[in-house]
């Protein structure tokens, strides 16, 4: 006889609940935490929550084994080793604080561009950006410009938004629906409810993705194409559905710029812009007279064909007549392109009939009147039940904007953009490239010790809202928005290292950084850049970057390379906005926005990063953040959420506005706004009328509930831009016109890429060496169960992902002589590394693909040096260069899309080989032990959780 525990099947859960919203990913669910005896107990989804309805993940419920990470920073630290030694004392914040400020108020007054102030995947933006822009420099982003700016920009320029945070399909009415390289990534939990909506209702799920794993997995039809010809199979299914007669035409005329008359006069200064009358309105040809009007005129209806000859030279024709020209050609034939994209031509028709079918014989319709810019009224709003989603898959090429742009492109011919069944905007979105503000930074608008007149970033129109000099130099650090990376909106992140240290453009003396392990997972060259962090001037012996100033939670690879560590709190001990100002969580059918709030106080010296941003500019006397009497404006940030007008009545925070509460958008700060969001559940919600719902870019309705609402303060009525007059403005400015122009060794880059309709080009990489030598493409993915280099030291994640291996198809590891568990060499251009074999199906049979950021530098994380994620996980970023490969000239281009300067970590060419036999006891290259900061606790060889709430029972087993 002997007693054994047994599981308690109905415990005691909690003693309370509080409702917050996860920051385990980026998807901003709402949650219920569990508290138990003080500490979290249980984390479970808020089924009220209009982001997840009560969906919870892997994730999601893991944030228990985050919030009490052994990993956790404990205190202020100041080096006291050299840089990367991780050789640190603890300070007070009081210390911390005043050398922040000693060392960022001096450049304040003398250059404020020598502060480069960039943040990772903080959800806080619209602080931090206003935080620079009040500072005065010029030298901040997050980290778009290596995430997936292309999607966001190629929207923005194209309909007015993108995918995820700015839209999202008609899950309900969808007939079919086409994830373009999408891995679980951004939209975690909504699009996992929505496919399993489209599965309960039988309709069709198609993946282009090179890997059939994570959503692809479920998909009916796998389309595994290689990597970087997306926008070339995508040009053949326009080219496939205009022959075949399968566009709306209605909806092209009405709601894209297809009718606008575009001027053709090669050589000309005019040549590729739009025809315009003397008020500035691109014009059309009215059907009905034969006469050119402003495009927006009512009671006309427009030609797609025809030809207008002008009197200053040269004709007008329709944009859609030279989609038609550029589309039509051989070069787009499905067999022209199919052994590239490595899709069968009867694939790609296939597809192309598909998606017609839906669009078309599917037709939706739904009894709703509606008005339209034109003041027209509608009974009815029509739907083509075509959806799709894209995200860092087709983004992260040299080509990756043209082909974001060639997506929407396709989803405007089909009419599926913002109509029943088809892809719908979330507020504040469509918000179109013109209706964002401009960004700041040219020589006249940076001034020492005052703040800019406008944010650091912002959407250009032309060569003239560049961030250059008289001589054409970037003013950035990044040398965002200058003629590397013209139309660059999110920044460049990935370059901010290399180009400070090389001085190029210039020197910087302070480095702030929050939330980006840039040592380690979120660089290109991962070696290069830590010899780079600690690289110093032979001449004086200071390090080539001065100071570094970093904030994180958690001991990653990045904080040993610090000099001044803030630690910040986790997600259940601070507060913030998920703001309609930042990176929204609103539905298609409604308005939202969220916070989070101490759910637990830290029990470490440890303050959120906000609320010492807000500490440090009231410090340095930022305007905003000062009192007149120079004190501070804001207790912390949860003051400041409540307090702070960006504009009046406009604050973080949409709901429970004015005196009582009782106003939405807009309204005077309500001093009990955070207790409202608490009773109300963490969120503020919203539903759009009925009449708005759909059409959102052209529906009165819409318009002026986004006006009641404070997204514009006018209605702001546009067309999709399936021709892009600023991209024209580039190349004519590559041709010679203008006063503002490129420096010849881009123009014919500018030229080639920069196309007003969008086109397809080899990705730079592979141009840039011998495909022969290097043939195979090499990706990473981001794992369901982890996000970032954060999950994969959670103890339960972990248990998911405790090392990443190489996949490789069967027909690769024959012909190399690999069987599963083996190991390879895997060399680019720029390195070397040697990893663990996994053999799948399903995987395009050029390509070679791991997980992302699983694994880690001996010595960080709090993780045992033996840990799998050190032995047998390994980074591709050892293979990725920021740079390509020197060209004939001498000069080396970054490797970044020429138009947004998003990086291209998806260019990766490769070879592989077999490992010798012997060599294999764990993945290479590695690198010295990292020292853990003062007061961390020694990790447990075993981590336990839950132990003091584990009730046992004796019970008889012997007589089983
Ligand atoms: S999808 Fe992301 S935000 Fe939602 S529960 Fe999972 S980890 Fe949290």
């Amino acid at each position: 006889m002997s007693a054994e525990p047994q599981v308690e099947r109905s415990p005691k859960v909690s003693d309370e609940v509080k409702k917050t919203t996860c920051y385990m990913c980026a998807c901003r669910c709402g949650i219920n935490v569990h508290l138990r005896d003080g500490k979290v107990r249980y984390i479970e989804g808020n089924r009220d929550h209009p982001v997840n309805q009560g969906v919870l993940c892997a994730k999601g419920s893991a944030g228990i084994m985050q919030h009490y990470s052994p990993a956790r920073l404990r205190n202020p630290l100041r080096r006291v080793g050299p840089r990367g030694s991780g050789r640190f004392e603890a300070i007070s914040w009081e210390e911390a604080l005043q050398t922040a400020t000693d060392w960022l108020a001096p450049i304040r007054k003398t250059d404020p561009k020598k502060l480069a102030f960039f943040t990772g995947r903080d959800q806080s933006q619209a602080l931090t950006g206003w935080w620079a822009q009040q500072y005065g420099t010029p030298n901040f982003a997050a980290h778009g410009g290596f995430c997936s700016v292309n999607m966001a920009a190629g929207g923005i320029y194209t309909i007015g938004g993108a995918f995820w945070e700015f839209g999202s399909p008609d899950w309900d009415l969808t007939e079919i629906f086409v994830l373009f390289g999408v891995a679980e990534d951004h939209d975690s939990n909504p699009i996992k409810m929505g496919l399993g909506k489209l599965k309960t209702r039988g309709k069709r799920v198609v993946s282009v993705n090179p890997v059939q794993t994570g959503y692809a997995a479920i998909s009916d039809d796998w389309y595994g194409i290689t990597p970087g010809t997306d926008g070339l199979f995508i040009l053949s299914l326009i080219r496939e559905l205009m022959l075949s007669g399968n566009i709306d035409v209605d909806y092209l005329s009405r709601y894209t710029n297809a009718p606008w008359l575009v001027i053709q006069n090669p050589g000309a200064a005019n040549d590729g812009l739009f025809l315009r009358d003397a008020d500035g309105k691109p014009q059309i040809i009215d059907r009905k007279t034969g006469k050119t009007v402003a495009h927006d005129a009512a009671g006309t209806s427009c030609q797609l064909k025809g030809e207008v000859k002008l009197p200053e030279g040269g004709v007008a024709v329709p944009s859609f007549m030279l989609m038609a020209n550029a589309y039509l050609d051989d070069a787009y034939a499905p067999e022209a392109v199919a052994d590239k994209i490595g899709i069968p031509a009867a694939r790609v028709k296939q597809l192309a009939a598909d998606l017609a079918d839906a669009a078309f014989a599917k037709q939706i319709t739904i009894k709703q009147p509606w008005t339209d810019w034109k003041g027209e009224r509608h009974e009815e709003m029509i739907g083509r039940p075509v959806s799709m989603h894209a995200m860092r898959g087709i983004s992260a090429h040299s080509n990756g904007f043209q082909t974001c742009r060639a997506l929407h492109v396709l989803q405007l011919l089909l009419g599926s953009v913002e109509v029943p069944g088809g892809f719908r905007f979330k507020p504040p979105y469509p918000k179109p490239a013109h209706v964002h503000p401009k960004p700041a930074g040219r020589p006249d608008q940076v001034t020492p010790g005052q703040p800019m007149a406008g944010a650091p970033l912002g959407y250009v129109l032309g060569p003239e809202d560049l961030i250059i000099d008289k001589t054409g130099a970037p003013q950035r650090i990044d040398k965002a928005y200058s003629w590397d990376a013209p139309m660059s909106a999110h920044g460049l992140m990935h370059m901010v290292i290399s180009n400070a240290v090389a001085g190029d453009p210039y020197p910087v003396d302070v480095l702030f950084m929050y939330m980006a392990n840039m040592a380690w997972n979120s660089s290109m060259n991962t070696r290069g850049v830590m010899d780079m962090l600690t690289e110093k001037d032979p001449h004086t012996g200071e390090y080539k970057i001065p100071k570094i100033i970093y904030s994180d939670a958690y001991q990653s690879e990045m904080v040993a390379y610090a000099d001044l560590i803030l630690p910040d709190t986790t997600y259940l001990e601070r507060h913030d906005a998920i703001s309609l100002l930042d990176r929204p969580i609103c539905e298609a059918d409604g308005v939202a926005d969220a916070i989070r709030w101490p759910v637990l106080e830290p029990d470490r010296d440890v303050r959120g990063f906000q609320s010492v941003l807000l500490d440090l500019g009231a410090r340095l006397g930022l305007p905003g953040m000062v009192n007149d009497d120079g004190t501070a404006k804001y207790a912390d940030y949860g003051d400041y959420i409540v307090n702070h007008e960006r504009k009046p009545g406009i604050g973080p925070l949409a709901g429970f506005r004015g005196d009582t509460g009782a106003s939405e958008g807009r309204g005077t700060p309500n001093k009990g706004q955070l207790d409202a969001y608490i009773a109300n559940g963490g969120f503020w919600h919203k539903d759009i009328p009925a009449a708005a719902k759909y059409y959102k870019m052209a529906n009165m309705d819409y318009q002026n509930f986004a006006v009641d609402m404070g997204f514009y303060d006018s209605p702001q009525p546009y067309a999709f831009q399936i021709y892009s007059e600023t991209l024209q403005k580039f190349r004519l400015a590559a041709e010679g016109h203008g006063d503002v122009q490129p420096p010849a060794h881009l123009r014919d880059r500018v030229k080639q890429c920069f196309t007003p309709l969008p086109s397809w080009y080899p990705p730079f990489e592979g141009s840039a060496i011998d495909e022969d030598s290097y043939p195979l493409h090499a990706l990473t993915q981001r794992p369901m169960a982890m996000y970032h280099s954060w999950g994969s030291q959670n103890p339960w994640l972990r248990q998911i992902h405790g090392y990443n291996p190489m996949f490789v198809s069967q027909k690769l590891a024959d012909k190399i002589g690999v069987v599963e568990g083996d190991w390879i060499w895997v060399t680019s251009h720029h390195g070397k590394i040697r990893v663990p074999v996994a053999v799948m199906e399903g995987v395009n049979e050029h390509t070679i693909w791991t997980w992302n950021a699983i694994g880690k530098r001996k010595g960080a994380w709090q993780l045992s040096p033996d840990a799998p994620e050190t032995k047998k996980g390994f980074l591709l970023n050892h293979l990725i260069h920021e740079l390509l490969p020197p060209k004939g000239d001498g000069l080396r281009w970054a490797n970044s899309d020429p138009i947004t300067g998003q990086a291209a970590w998806f260019d990766l060419r490769v070879h592989v080989e077999r490992a010798e036999a012997g060599t294999a006891a764990e993945v290479a290259p590695q690198f010295d032990v990292i020292a853990a900061p003062p007061n961390m606790p020694s990790p447990p060889a075993t981590l336990r959780y839950g132990l003091e709430w584990t009730t046992t029972t004796k019970t008889k087993t012997g007589g089983q």
